[in-house]
């Protein structure tokens, strides 16, 4: 049998590694996904590309440099589109509130922003994109998306982010609430993967 694919997340989000490494095992892939914490740490990369698949490849591209050759690197960028901010945060979720990119900063900086927007203009997505670099140095990116709307209040205490405010098309819970079985279902993080999965099974038959 072969050795699973060896895969390094360019990540120093404990929380993405997480999620990535649960949707890993529940996709059944022969693939076995290492923090970058193993390899020595994630690299600090600037992420000024001004799009997620830009950002996305800068990260990977990073961590590959530091791996050994012959190493796949995978890595995640994502972040929160607003409607009524014409699509914002969305590149910049995670330094909303300034460069120290604090979680707690920015999703209150979100609902002060949100405060006065009604009800029926609340709408917002989620978006990820996993960027993947092989051996060879070719690459591959996949999107997922998850439509919602945004509350005025957090609610629930599970993910990270910006997970208490945002409540999925179809559910009432927050993403902080439903669990994560249940956000790594229905997650833009998920959808990412399982456009992944699907490649990377076809690439095997090949
Ligand atoms: P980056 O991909 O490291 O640039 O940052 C992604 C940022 O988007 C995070 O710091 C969060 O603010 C936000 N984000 C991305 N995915 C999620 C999620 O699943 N839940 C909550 N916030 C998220």
């Amino acid at each position: 049998m072969d050795r699973p694919l060896q895969v390094h997340l360019a990540s120093g989000n404990a929380h993405k590694v997480a999620e990535l490494q649960a949707l890993a095992r529940e996709s059944g892939l022969a693939l076995e996904l290492h923090s970058a914490r193993a390899t020595g740490g994630m690299p600090h990369v600037i992420e000024d590309a001004g799009t997620f698949v830009g950002n996305a490849r800068k990260k990977a591209r990073a961590l590959q440099r530091q791996l050994p050759s012959g190493a796949w690197a995978l890595a995640d960028d994502s972040g929160l589109c607003v409607d009524a901010l014409d699509g914002g945060p969305g590149v910049e979720s995670a330094y909303y509130a300034g460069p120290q990119g604090d979680g707690a900063a920015n999703l209150a900086k979100l609902l002060a922003t949100m405060r006065e927007v009604p009800d029926d203009r609340r709408g917002a997505q989620f978006v990820c994109v996993l960027f993947l670099i092989g051996p060879d140095g070719s690459e591959h990116a996949c999107e997922g998306r998850t439509s919602g709307r945004l509350l005025r209040e957090p609610r629930g205490s599970g993910g990270f982010g910006y997970d208490p405010i945002f409540v999925p098309a179809g559910y009432s819970e927050t993403y902080a609430e439903i669990g994560d079985a249940v956000k790594n279902r229905l997650s833009h993080r998920a959808r990412a993967w399982a456009e992944l999965a699907r490649w990377l099974r076809g690439r095997r038959a090949e």
